[in-house]
C-alpha cells in the first residue's frame, strides 16, 4: 500500500472516529452513523458532523483537521464487554468472526459492497496471515476489524501470559495487513475473564459482544438464519455472524437475503466510532 493511500484511510478513520459511551447505556457504544449520535462531550470538528446516511466511513470529510493518530493507551478496564449499540434512530451492527476465510469472507464483502454497507469482522491472528488480501480488502473497503485471538482458545482455560500472547501476535498481524492496530477485542466463545479485559484495555481495545447470535454456527438452514435475524432485528442490536470455522454457505446466502430486507426496513447498518 502507498503512503498516502495509507495516510488517506487514516484520515477516514479518524473521520469516522468518535467518543465512546460514557454518556450512554453501559454495555452500549454510541454508533457510528447518522441522527446525531454524538455525544455533547465529542470532539468537535468534522466527526461530529452528522452524515446523511449511515456510511460514517465514506461519507464523513476525508480533509479534516482531525486528531493526531494517537498512541495505543490504556483504557477503563470494563468487567463486562460491550453488547449493543447505542444511540437514536434504527441503527444495527454487522459483525462476522473468526476469519477471513478464502471461501467465505469474499462472498460477504461482495454483498456488503453491493448494498454499501460497513461491519466489522473479528479476525483470527492465523487467517490474517494466510489472506493477507482479504484483510488489506477489508481495510480499502471501510470496514473495521477486532482482535479475536491468533489460535481462537477457551480463555478461560489460559494463563495470563498465554492470554497475552494470543492477542499481541494478533494485533501485530493485523497491524501488518490492515495499517492499523485493532481497537475492538472479542473474546473466542464469549468467555471473558478478567485477564481479557485487563490486557484488552492495556492494549487500547474495548471488548466488543453481541446482542444477537444468528446461530449460523450450528448450520440450522439459510431460513433459519434469515428469519433469526429479521425477527431479532431492533434498534442497537449487534449482529453475530461467521466467516469462517466450518462451512459458512448458509451464511453467505443468508445476508443475501436479510441484508437487503433490513435495509428496506429502514436500518442503518453501521460501525463503532471511538475516540482517539
Ligand atoms: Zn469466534
Amino acid at each position: 500500500m502507498q503512503k498516502d493511500q495509507l495516510l488517506t484511510r487514516r484520515r477516514m478513520l479518524l473521520a469516522g472516529a468518535a467518543v465512546l459511551g460514557a454518556a450512554g447505556a453501559a454495555g452500549a457504544v454510541l454508533a457510528g452513523g447518522d441522527e446525531g449520535t454524538a455525544p455533547p462531550t465529542a470532539a468537535p470538528g468534522p466527526q461530529a458532523r452528522r452524515a446523511p446516511k449511515s456510511s460514517a466511513f465514506r461519507l464523513q470529510p476525508l480533509t479534516g483537521d482531525g486528531p493526531p493518530r494517537a498512541a495505543p493507551r490504556g483504557l477503563k478496564v470494563r468487567t463486562e464487554p460491550i453488547l449493543r449499540i447505542s444511540g437514536r434512530g434504527r441503527h444495527m451492527m454487522l459483525t462476522f468472526d473468526d476469519g477471513p476465510s478464502p471461501e467465505y469472507t469474499p462472498h460477504i464483502l461482495d454483498t456488503l459492497a453491493k448494498y454499501d454497507v460497513r461491519a466489522m469482522f473479528f479476525l483470527c491472528g492465523e487467517c490474517v496471515v494466510q489472506n493477507r488480501e482479504l484483510v488489506a480488502r477489508m481495510a480499502e473497503e471501510g470496514h473495521v476489524v477486532g482482535n479475536h485471538t491468533w489460535t481462537h482458545p477457551l480463555l478461560t482455560s489460559l494463563k495470563r501470559g498465554e492470554i497475552r500472547d494470543e492477542m499481541v501476535s494478533t494485533s501485530d498481524a493485523i497491524e501488518d495487513t490492515y495499517g492499523e492496530r485493532p481497537q475492538w477485542f472479542r473474546a473466542p466463545y464469549g468467555a471473558w475473564n478478567r485477564a481479557a479485559f485487563q490486557l484488552g484495555a492495556a492494549m487500547g481495545m474495548e471488548p466488543m459482544a453481541w446482542t444477537l447470535d444468528t446461530t449460523d454456527w450450528t448450520t440450522p438452514g439459510t431460513s433459519t438464519i434469515v428469519d433469526r435475524v429479521e425477527s431479532g432485528a431492533a434498534p442497537g442490536v449487534v449482529v453475530l455472524s461467521h466467516d469462517a470455522g466450518g462451512d459458512r454457505s448458509q451464511t453467505v446466502r443468508a445476508i443475501r437475503e436479510w441484508l437487503p430486507h433490513l435495509l428496506d426496513s429502514g436500518y442503518h447498518l453501521t460501525v463503532p466510532r471511538r475516540r482517539v
